[in-house]
């Protein structure tokens, strides 16, 4: 028995989300399952974390807002900017209030899940990547490379992600928060050069 109630968390997700969004939401609990295994930490907690990882994503901007200061959550200037960015730092509220997760752990890896941060632990490097390369994503470039590189060197695929990211947001004018290029920055320096020995042990 898992110490997280993952059918009831799965039952409430499905009524809070959209269909495509819990489809989704099943594909990056799977892939952060199997990372934690890859990376030797706790599966269960990975999975749950994965399956709440956009909890708030199915409320309105409206909704989204006025449940940030509810909570007096203080929003940047980007996220103000990007509404879509909300649902990372609401997360850990909604995950707290509405699906009983508490844990400290599981809070920081669904609050950084999308623009990343430089100096991830493990948890929330696994939920960076899972979001991406979980089973179901529409095609992506070079998605088997990023794949491959979430299971060797998990830094190369964070780079990689994030590189991808940032070019996708130049070519589509969206706005970029400046953590995605700092990431893409400190992930890069991290893992060019001296190649595998670099990967999380
Ligand atoms: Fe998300
Ligand atoms: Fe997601």
């Amino acid at each position: 028995m898992s110490e997280y109630d993952i059918s009831s968390i799965k039952k409430k997700l499905k009524k809070s989300l959209d269909k495509n969004r819990y489809k989704h939401t099943k594909g990056v609990a799977e892939a952060a399952r199997y990372l934690a295994m890859r990376y030797g930490i706790d599966h269960e907690k990975a999975y749950t974390a994965g399956l709440l990882h956009d909890c708030a994503k199915c409320f309105s901007d409206a909704e989204k807002l006025s449940l940030c200061d509810e909570f007096g959550i203080v929003l940047s200037k980007e996220e103000l900017d990007n509404p879509a960015l909300i649902h990372a730092k609401l997360g850990p509220y909604i995950a707290a209030r509405d699906y009983g997760i508490d844990d400290e752990e599981i809070a920081d890896a669904i609050r950084y899940h999308t623009t990343g941060k430089k100096g991830m632990n493990i948890l929330e490097k696994i939920i960076y990547v899972a979001d991406y390369i979980e089973p179901g994503r529409e095609p992506l470039p070079r998605i088997d490379a990023i794949r491959k590189a979430a299971f060797t060197v998990i830094d190369k695929a964070i780079a990689m992600i994030s590189e991808d990211s940032l070019k996708y947001l130049e070519k589509k004018g969206g706005v970029i928060d400046p953590n995605t290029k700092e990431v893409f920055e400190f992930y890069n320096k991290e893992t060019s050069g001296n190649g595998e020995e670099n990967g999380e042990a």
